[in-house]
């Protein structure tokens, strides 16, 4: 693309912007481009297919100027990553307020999408890439965690010590699925046919070994599961053959589940077609090749339905398997649930979700004080501290050091004020931004993902984003942004997102108080309006206003 070059963000207490907030996102928008943290840098693209963080180098220069002067009570709009106008707001107002990717319904398909896009009207913005927000891989680790960490409670423990996971699809997304069972202390077992993705993600250390015989990896993770010890192993090999095998062979599997691309037929490889012939197989003929990438998913699946029969957890990791199999043949496909129906929502039910924040100063050192305080704040939460622990251990800092962990409705803020003050004491070297990504409980509307089977049917209805970022702009969030079609798709989905700066001063003391408690507020009110117990619960118990709950 026109202009590109590598873009890192400064570092440090000194700004050459007229505000932190102004300062903080020209930071958090040049880190999302920085070669270690985005996928392709140079198209200005962050992550997830084409997901981007400015329109072009020429509006990326246009934001950063404007950014450096904008005063402290102006906002800045941006459409769909390009700047279009500076008003006069006032000190409590974000400083930027961002929408991507929005479309009219009618006009909300791929197809005139892509005919915008080539028009230079738009740009995909996904979820945390148009928003200024991503923190590179640790995101998707720690929501694999979280899940994991989810399935453990479910079963009554409080880690995965002495359980077995099955899964299958080291790829991507998939490869944190090892590292996150490992990190709540259980042993599992990994199938994918293509090697060279195990042994990249051994070479990354998010997977502890891989061999090419099943018995022999059985063995290990057997062995494991008995002592009680975390240990992650792959093996070479189809899901759609090994899962059956295992079932077959009664090995005592605690958890299923499965990353493979099932959501995209061409992208799972059927039994009967050698991985050498993957690609030149579905090339030739598309249409074949799906109608037996089903009927593989289609075993694959009833063999995770025998291991539910017999008694494991089972669920669907977003990845579609249950429809593709039921497309081929499988009749009990959704004998087993989603894996945000069955253990994220009742996180969302008491505004738990994503919370992450990065150090403005470019110092680990930072960042390590924050897992600390967080540490004490929170004394009794056992898989955080695990997390934190863990991360500390096991993840590289990409770009700016970052951090993320959940927490819910009525511990954010306190975490949020915990930080400013730290800033406003010298504890830390510089500001603090504080956001998270859109895989939340009230700023999210995804029929087929976090809003899948909502207890009262209101999957799609898409006002509560939007009341979600009109309370974050009026709560004093430093940007605010509303999306559409990220994670799932244009068509898909609607979704906001925030960010807030903790300087050290008065005042941002006041916007994180309120931006951190309203933010994931709105998930439990968004549940409580769904009619789930807890969520009423929770309001009851934290002191959430909601006018037609009956006291
Ligand atoms: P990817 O394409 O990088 O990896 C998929 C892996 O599956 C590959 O390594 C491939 O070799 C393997 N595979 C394909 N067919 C197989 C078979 N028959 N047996 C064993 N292995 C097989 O994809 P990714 O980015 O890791 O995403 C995986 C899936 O998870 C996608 O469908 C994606 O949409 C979904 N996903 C869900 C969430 C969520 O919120 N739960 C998040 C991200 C991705």
């Amino acid at each position: 693309m026109n202009g590109a070059r590598p873009v890192t963000a400064p570092r440090g207490p000194q700004r050459t912007a007229k505000s932190w907030g102004a300062e903080a996102a020209k930071r958090m928008l040049m880190n999302n481009l920085d070669p270690e943290v985005a996928e392709h840098p140079d198209d200005l693209v962050v992550y997830g297919g084409t997901g981007r963080a400015a329109r072009s180098w020429e509006a990326f220069d246009a934001i950063v100027r404007t950014l450096d002067e904008l005063e402290p009570d102006e906002t800045l709009l941006v459409q769909s990553g390009k700047p279009v106008g500076v008003f006069r707001t006032h000190e409590w107002a974000p400083r930027v307020l961002i929408a991507n990717s929005n479309l009219v319904g009618d006009w909300a398909t791929w197809p005139e999408f892509r005919r915008l896009e080539a028009l230079g009207l738009t740009m995909y913005g996904q979820m945390t890439a148009g928003s200024w927000i991503y923190i590179g891989t640790q995101g998707i680790l720690q929501g694999t965690y979280e899940t994991f960490a989810a399935v453990a409670r479910s079963l009554g423990r409080d880690s995965l010590a002495g359980t077995l996971t099955l899964t299958a699809g080291c790829g991507g997304m998939g490869g944190a699925q090892p590292l996150a069972v490992t990190m709540n202390d259980g042993a599992v077992l990994i199938v994918d046919v293509d090697e060279s993705r195990l042994a990249r993600r051994v070479a990354k250390r998010y997977l502890d070994e891989y061999t090419t015989d099943l018995d022999d990896a059985v063995a290990r993770v057997l062995a494991a599961k008995s002592e009680g010890r975390a240990l992650s192993v792959g093996v070479v090999g189809n899901a759609a053959e090994v899962f059956p095998e295992l079932l077959r062979r009664g090995i005592p599997i605690d958890i299923v589940t499965d990353q493979t691309s099932a959501h995209d037929p061409l992208a799972y490889l059927p039994t009967g077609i050698a991985f050498a012939d993957w690609k030149r197989e579905a090339a030739r003929d598309p249409e074949g090749f799906t109608a037996r990438a089903r009927a593989s998913m289609a075993a694959h699946v009833d063999a995770m339905v025998g291991f539910l029969d017999v008694g494991a957890a089972v669920f669907d990791y977003g990845n579609s398997i249950r429809a593709e199999a039921k497309l081929g043949g499988s009749e009990r496909a959704f004998a087993f649930p989603g894996f945000v129906p069955a253990y994220i929502r009742p996180l969302f039910c008491e505004g738990k979700g994503p919370f992450r924040w990065a150090a403005l100063s470019g110092d680990p050192e930072d960042i390590y004080k924050t897992d600390q305080a967080i540490t004490e704040l929170f004394p009794e939460d056992a898989a955080l501290h695990r997390w934190l622990q863990r991360a500390r251990e096991r993840v590289e800092f990409e770009g700016l050091p970052a951090r993320i962990c959940w927490l819910g409705y009525k511990e954010r803020h306190l975490a949020g004020l915990k930080f400013n003050e730290m800033v406003a004491a010298g504890e830390l070297s510089a500001p603090i931004v504080i956001g998270r990504d859109h895989l939340d409980a009230g700023s999210v509307a995804s029929p087929y993902r976090e809003t899948e089977a909502m207890a009262d049917g209101s999957d799609a209805i898409a006002d509560w984003p939007l009341l979600n970022a009109l309370l974050n702009t009026a709560s004093g969030a430093s940007w605010v942004s509303i999306h559409h079609g990220g994670g799932v798709g244009i068509g898909r989905s609607i979704h906001a997102g925030q960010v807030t700066v903790a300087d050290g001063t008065e005042l941002a003391a006041e916007k994180l108080a309120r931006v951190l408690t309203n933010d994931p507020g709105t998930g439990v009110m968004r549940h409580v309006d769904a009619g789930y117990p807890r969520a009423r619960e929770v309001a009851r118990e934290r002191g959430l206003q909601v006018p037609m709950l009956a006291t």
